[in-house]
């Protein structure tokens, strides 16, 4: 079992509040992600949970218990860091199996645990290797190895993907999200990349500056983002959030459309049905071959980015009219939350 609760967790460093009395209930196998821009507390979070902060205030309960007073090793998670921290004169076998010898675990419990780690992971033909002859991929297998044969309540980690190129990323994050479904145990990953998060997340915690903005599945948070903040983080390109006499039409202090959802036609042209149809110029065209994105500057609304599936023949320069799918407008009020 990994039930991890939090209620009320006050982090002060100094006298500065960085997190400011977070709740959260995380259910057993769950893969929860923490994310948000740089210095909004995700790193303090996982570590008040791992038991490497002391908390100013709050709780912890793991299962039910009350952890907040016990040390790291008495918590029953396992931390995957950025830096690997491997050993780099030991073999691969040894980097694994490293903390269950410290934990003076029988030699063939360690063999079998081991050997198993080895096989999810794929790296049964490097185990007499040591870390320098490995691919980063690789070292960061080894690494999540390691966690793994503690046979942990808990996964930590802590942007472990984000000392590798963008394809072994992309690869990694698959096997990461496919190691965790499979293990059933649960994971909490921290990460400054909301396309980690909306990929591999079964709940999305966003945080911004040491306060939770929104919890839920990424489909939820793509959906129906509580406020401002996170309707502009997940998402990319992120949502057009217009201001002034637009917002006003829809009785809203901010609107928002995501560019996915605004259709473009060239020329000047009526709107299909009762929506809005903004006139404006492109400003700038990116052709990606699957997607082309537009930014378009509306006289009197400012920027409006659009993204079109497919190849679109759009210059800059050119006139467009933008029609923003009327069940895709999202309101907000004058304290940034969602109108609903
Ligand atoms: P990043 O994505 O940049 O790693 P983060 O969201 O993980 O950021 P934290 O590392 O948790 O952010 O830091 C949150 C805030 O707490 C920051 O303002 C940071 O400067 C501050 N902070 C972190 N550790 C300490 C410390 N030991 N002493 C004082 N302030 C700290």
């Amino acid at each position: 079992m990994g039930r991890i609760t939090l209620q009320g967790v006050r982090k002060v460093f100094d006298d500065t509040t960085v997190i400011h009395g977070a709740d959260l209930e995380i259910e057993d196998g769950k893969f929860i992600v923490f994310v948000g821009p740089s210095g909004c507390g995700k790193t303090t979070l996982l570590r008040l949970i791992a038991g490497l902060e002391d908390l100013s205030d709050g709780k912890i309960l793991i299962d039910g218990r009350d952890v907040t007073r016990l040390p790291p090793a008495g918590r029953g998670l396992s931390m995957v860091f950025q830096s690997y921290a491997l050993y780099p004169h030991m073999t691969v076998r040894n980097n694994i199996a490293f903390g269950l010898k410290m934990a003076r675990l029988p030699k063939d419990e360690i063999a079998r645990r081991v050997a198993k780690a080895a096989e999810i992971l794929n790296l049964t033909d490097y185990l007499e290797r040591r870390p320098g002859q490995l691919s980063g991929g690789q070292r960061q297998r080894v690494a999540i190895g390691r966690a793994i044969v503690r046979e942990p309540k808990g996964f930590l980690f802590d942007e472990p993907l984000s000392n590798l190129d963008a394809a072994l990323r992309a690869q990694m994050r698959l096997e990461v999200t496919r190691l965790q479904k499979q293990l059933k145990t649960t994971a909490i990953y921290v990460t400054h990349d909301q396309v980690e998060a909306m990929t591999m997340a079964d709940q999305i915690v966003v945080l911004q500056a040491g306060r939770i903005e929104q919890v839920g599945s990424p489909l939820e948070l793509y959906e129906r983002p509580a406020n401002v903040f996170v309707a502009g983080f997940i998402g990319s390109p992120r949502m057009n959030l217009l201001t002034g006499a637009v917002a006003e039409r829809h009785d809203a202090s901010t609107l928002g459309i995501r560019p996915e959802h605004v259709r473009v036609r060239h020329g000047s042209v009526e709107a299909d049905g009762p929506g809005e149809a903004w006139i404006g110029t492109v400003v700038q065209a990116e052709h990606l071959g699957s997607d082309t994105f537009l930014y378009v500057d509306v006289p009197g609304m400012g920027a409006v980015n659009a993204r079109c599936t497919g190849e679109l023949r759009a210059a800059p320069g050119d006139k467009v009219t933008l029609l923003p799918d009327a069940a895709r407008l999202h309101r907000f009020d004058a304290n940034q939350q969602a109108i609903r």
